[in-house]
């Protein structure tokens, strides 16, 4: 991979940002998205923000070397904080769990002020993302799911709205696996949550061996009805 050649999971991510977008890529690396989007779709200024000094550094080299410095600014900071009030109306942030991803979200919250989108691609937990958005007034618009190099990858596209309107079908399902993922199952979405029930079933299994606690016999409960619940949708869609 490199600015002018982007992986899928990454191309899928840079489809979702507008050609006239004001973008920061949270947590960017290398900077192969800014990068690209400037050179593929000619945004017009993005921020390539990188909490760590070795990603940092990668990033200045590779903006540098492209001559894109005057239009992306490569900044060391830890989330949102590397942005200005005001400054950009789309944030990337690509390739790290739903958790950490949700965090930056939340303790930045009072850069998104002037943000429209959100395309965020976590590698797990997509459902702690969609959870967030929902709380925050963030309506979930698109969702993507690939397969590539044998992981699956979500990316999900959020703008300001409804956030409750993408699950009134089905809101614990919705939350969980997806809204619209659900509506079109493809073969990468039904591999993630066969994989997932046989994780779910070999945890249960370990936990039906321990000693059992309150907290114990709780989580048996809760990943019992889950495996019954992530079954039964994708017998339904077989159906
Ligand atoms: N976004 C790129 C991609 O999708 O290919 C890079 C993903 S890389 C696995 C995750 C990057 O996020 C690392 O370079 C890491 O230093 C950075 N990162 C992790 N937590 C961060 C935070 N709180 N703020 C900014 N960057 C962060």
């Amino acid at each position: 991979m490199n600015s002018d050649k982007l992986s899928n999971r990454l191309g899928t991510v840079a489809d979702y940002v507008p050609g006239d977008a004001r973008m920061a890529d949270i947590g960017s690396d290398h900077a192969y998205l800014p990068c690209y989007l400037v050179k593929t779709k000619g945004i017009p200024f993005a921020v390539a923000g990188e909490v760590a000094e070795g990603p940092f550094r990668s990033a200045q080299r590779n903006v540098a070397a492209e001559g894109l410095t005057k239009i992306i600014s490569v900044r060391l900071g830890d989330g949102l904080e590397v942005i200005e009030p005001g400054e950009v109306d789309c944030i990337t942030i690509a390739g790290m769990g739903g958790a950490l991803i949700t965090s930056i979200l939340e303790t930045g919250k009072e850069k998104l002020d002037s943000v429209t989108r959100l395309v965020l691609q976590p590698n797990i937990s997509a459902e702690t993302i969609r959870k967030w958005l929902l709380e925050n007034h963030w309506e979930l618009m698109e969702e993507e799911i690939l397969e590539e190099d044998g992981k699956i990858y979500e990316v999900l596209v959020a703008e300001r709205g409804d956030g409750l309107r993408p699950y009134r079908q089905n809101k614990e399902l919705g939350l969980l696996m997806g809204p619209y993922l659900r509506k079109n199952p493809s073969n990468a979405f039904r591999k993630k949550w066969t994989a997932e029930i046989s994780n779910w079933q070999r945890i249960l299994e370990q936990l039906g061996k321990a000693v059992q606690t309150p907290e114990t016999i709780e989580k048996q409960k809760e990943l019992a009805y889950k495996i019954q619940l992530v079954k039964e949708e994708l017998k339904d869609e077989n159906a």
